[in-house]
């Protein structure tokens, strides 16, 4: 049998969003529990896949099914497309799997022409009506030049204009029928000096058009970047929904409306939205005109309002999560357009799924499985200082359309934004109104402040996706994009000037306000408290100084997986030392560098120890190239020279010697203590000292160092700095008189580690997979260069995603597996972490769980990412922890 390309809403259902796409799924399910739904069709993802598998066409055979399902919504609907009684129109909307709100395109009134707008007018003496069908049909001729044929938005926009001053009017809806038909007209001829040819008239043609403009947004650059960030894989293509439109600008007996069930700022139960009469969709979502709140719907049109705020209700039990709607009213009568779950911050994702909890509407891992892990990011970072805060004056208020504290200086412009960002200068993105070309810049900026726009308008929906702040619609400002300036509390603001905004209040101040750190309490810790008791793997984290590790604990974190020992060099109080080790010519003189350098190295591990009370703390043993370090200026080679009693010359002669054509695959990692053993043992002097210090201290805490030996590659070269070690080790120990236990491991970084893991096992107590350098070296990618190639790989869709952001499941997971298996078939007790940046990233996390791994570490502010993804992980293999009860009561 033939593949099927097209459903009618009422053949499908919530199940089938992967055929249907979100949106189409939704219509069905709405369709089939009884509510009010414009019947219409969608078309299949796997029609947008052939789509472009057909080289961006789509196929007669697949033209033809969407024709026979034309005919039978006509049939269902009593209208036809281009007929002049009866006439169908119809919304052609984008709607892939995993909602990507903006990112799309959607046609709406298709199926007007000339002899349809006449028809119509011919067919209802209401005056009004009349300025009803040039509305539609202006709009139409606007929308599809814009989204099927790329003729810019603006240039309508200058035509609107200039016919509103020529009428001396403000708004749109201040425009008469003749106004519009006018400017349908000049539309047409604008449409035609732009394109050389007249607009198509034909329905079909327009249709399908539409369809294939639809499935061409799948791939536009904005949706390539959003599909990035949010791991939607390319291949899943977008389905369409085709849907006979119901008029929210029929009349001003009409209106149309986005809203939550809950608010989907605060996550605070009550119904949430905006609402705009004689008017159609776009107009709330663009945030051309600045709309009401939803409550005042109940005084215009009291029936529909009822009747909406019983859907609200049935769609929330149905689907059990807060639900986003767009709805139409015409001539008083509901009609539902959409529902998907809500887009929400942080905070209100958290909020909701413990109310939900409490409501009995879902359990503890449904509410885990529901919150998106990278979203906690935002709540992880400063807010503003509660002193600061109170003392502080707002010259100006807006809506608090995307919680968080951004200040920063004023740009005008994405671009300007991305550039401004790139340079490190914190900015806020002052906006008219944000347009989804302006995503990249949105992500760049730490907050941003659209004059215009509501609480659904794409720059608040934008940023609450992106947990970015945003304070939207301050009608107090007044704007002068063009110059990059404008006012609000009597002052002028430039570009470069300094604000904050206050996206939970809406308040705009000027200047810099200080911020605080965030802390895991209330629902945030609730949260959290069920994700430690369902989550199987542990997460540690990465980190080099007490303070990053105390951060790390504050933030669930059970151990360190990872201290890089180099970076405790950095600061120019040490880097001297550091310096007279790298360049040592000689072992005495390695020797007596080293013996500078180890006290310090002491102290570090002791201050690291403390700070982790006994639970585990991995100490990695020198890893980088040598070269990284070695002096460049002219002044600091001076100083090494001295402190080494050498000459300049000579210095500069040893700097030489050290470079490498391939640092990365050079003189490093466990390489440098096969050449220099001396190293090794310094290193496991200071820490076996450190944790004998440190145990002495705390009886009650069990210290266990784990060393970790960097980049092996061979048993052989484990095994011979691990002697060094365990000597080493051994000798402190026993001149100490006091026990301590040690463990000696190793990183999985080089494939060939991986590829040899049984053996290397039977050296190594345990593994930690390096997935930084495993993935630059399967990939045979620099990860320090990768991104300045990358982004053609994206373009040309070889690649979707960042290996060194996102783990590479396919190729390096084998190596990871593999070394798992082949580890633990050695040594049945080894314990296997990771520690590359991957460790924070909930994606990889899901994989590091699938084979197996005991725990991930990653950087402090990640922690509870991986604690969540962790959990989810757990949950979704089924491979859950025993119950061991938990306090959850942090603020309940
Ligand atoms: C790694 O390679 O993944 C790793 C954690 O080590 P580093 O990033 O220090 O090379
Ligand atoms: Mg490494």
């Amino acid at each position: 049998m033939a593949k099927k390309y097209v459903y009618l809403f009422s053949e499908g259902s919530k199940d089938m969003r992967n055929l249907l796409g979100g949106k189409g799924a939704n219509l069905a399910e709405m369709t089939n529990i009884g509510l009010p739904v414009p019947q219409g069709f969608t078309i299949t993802t796997e029609a947008c896949t052939r789509y472009y598998d057909d080289g961006r066409q789509v196929s007669e055979e697949i033209m033809a099914e969407v024709m026979q399902y034309v005919e039978k919504i006509e049939k269902i609907n009593g209208k036809k497309f281009g007929d002049c009684e009866k006439p169908l129109l119809v919304s052609v909307r984008s709607g892939a799997r995993a909602s990507m709100p903006g990112m799309m395109d959607t046609i709406l009134n298709l199926g007007l022409n000339e002899e349809v707008v006449a028809a119509m007018i011919a067919g209802n003496p209401d005056p009004k009506f009349e300025r009803f069908v040039y509305d539609s049909y202006r709009r139409f001729i606007q929308m599809f030049s814009d989204v099927v044929m790329g003729v810019g938005k603006k240039y309508f926009e200058v035509l609107i204009d200039k016919m509103k001053e020529a009428k001396g009017v403000t708004f749109d809806v201040e425009l008469t029928a003749a106004d519009l038909k006018e400017l349908a007209e000049q539309f047409k001829a604008e449409y035609k000096a732009q394109l050389g040819e007249d607009f198509p008239s034909d329905p079909i043609v327009q249709l399908k058009a539409a369809i294939e403009a639809v499935f061409r947004s799948w791939d536009n650059p904005r949706a390539n970047v959003y599909r990035r960030d949010n791991d939607i894989p390319y291949s899943w293509g977008t389905a369409v929904s085709v849907m006979p439109m119901v008029f929210g600008n029929l009349n001003d007996n009409s209106g149309t409306g986005v809203a939550f069930t809950r608010d989907p700022a605060t996550g605070e139960k009550k119904l949430m939205g905006e609402f705009l009469t004689n008017a159609q969709g776009e107009d709330v979502v663009a945030g051309v005109r600045t709309p009401m709140p939803i409550a005042q719907m109940k005084q215009k049109f009291p029936e529909a309002f009822a009747q909406f705020v019983n859907v609200c209700s049935m769609l929330e039990k149905h689907y059990h999560d807060m639900q986003d709607m767009e709805f139409t009213v015409e001539n008083g009568k509901l009609y539902m357009l959409q529902c998907r779950n809500g887009k929400r911050t942080a905070q209100a994702a958290l909020k909701i799924a413990c109310d939900l909890v409490d409501e009995g509407m879902i359990d503890e891992r449904q509410a885990i499985l529901m919150i998106d892990p990278r979203n906690l990011d935002t709540l992880l970072h400063p807010q503003f200082d509660t002193a600061a805060l109170k003392v502080a004056v707002p010259m100006g208020k807006g809506l608090g359309a995307s919680p968080g504290a951004a200040c920063g200086k004023v740009v005008f412009t994405a671009e300007d934004a991305k550039e401004w960002a790139a340079r490190k200068e914190k900015v806020v993105l002052v906006r008219l109104e944000t347009s989804p070309e302006d995503i990249e810049g949105m992500k760049a900026a730490q907050g941003i402040l659209p004059v215009r726009g509501g609480m659904t308008s794409h720059a608040a929906v934008v940023a609450r996706g992106m947990g970015s702040c945003c304070v939207s619609g301050c009608g107090e400002i007044k704007m002068d994009e063009e110059n990059k300036k404008f006012e609000l509390g009597g002052k002028t603001f430039y570009e470069g000037s300094y604000i904050s905004i206050d996206g939970s209040t809406g308040n705009i101040y000027d200047g810099i306000i200080p911020t605080v750190d965030a802390s895991i309490t209330g629902e945030f810790g609730r949260i959290m408290a069920w994700a430690d008791k369902y989550r199987k793997m542990g997460v540690r984290t990465n980190a080099d100084t007490p303070k990053d590790a105390r951060k790390a604990r504050e933030l669930g974190a059970e151990g360190i997986g990872l201290c890089r020992t180099e970076h405790m060099f950095f600061e120019s109080s040490r880097i001297a030392a550091f310096r007279e080790m790298i360049c040592a010519e000689t072992v005495e003189e390695r020797v007596a560098a080293l013996a500078k350098i180890e006290p310090m190295q002491q102290g570090d591990f002791e201050g690291l120890f403390e700070a982790l009370e006994g639970h585990p703390v991995t100490i990695r043993f020198l890893d980088p190239p040598l070269h990284e370090f070695v002096p460049t200026e002219e002044e600091d080679i001076a100083l090494l020279a001295k402190a080494q009693g050498k000459s300049v010359e000579y210095i500069k002669q040893v700097i030489d010697r050290l470079h490498e054509f391939n640092p990365m695959m050079g003189h490093r990692g466990c390489r440098l203590a096969v050449t220099y053993p001396e190293i090794a043992a310094m290193q496991t002097r200071a820490v076996i000292k450190a944790a004998l210090n440190v145990q002495k201290k705390h009886p009650a805490w069990n210290v266990v160092p784990e060393i970790m030996i960097p980049l092996v590659g061979e048993v052989k070269e484990l095994k011979c700095v691990k002697d060094v070690v365990v000597k080493t080790a051994d000798e402190v120990i026993a001149a100490s008189g006091v026990a301590l236990k040690y463990k000696v491991g190793t990183m999985i970084e080089i494939p060939r580690a991986a590829l040899t893991a049984d053996e290397i096992a039977k050296e190594a107590e345990f593994f930690s997979f390096g997935t930084n350098d495993l993935t630059q070296m399967t990939f045979g990618f620099s990860r320090d260069d990768a991104s300045k190639f990358l982004p053609y790989y994206y373009e040309n869709k070889i690649y979707e995603a960042n290996p060194f952001a996102k783990f590479d499941q396919k190729g390096v997971g084998q190596l990871v597996a593999m070394a798992a298996q082949k580890g633990r078939s050695t040594n049945p007790d080894l314990h296997l972490g990771v520690c590359g940046e991957h460790g924070g990233d909930p994606s990889s996390v899901a994989f590091f769980e699938k084979v197996g791994l005991d725990y991930v570490s990653c950087s402090p502010y990640r922690v509870p990412i991986a604690r969540l993804a962790a959990a989810q992980a757990a949950i979704n293999e089924g491979h859950l922890k025993p119950f061991k009860p938990t306090n959850t009561n942090c603020g309940h």
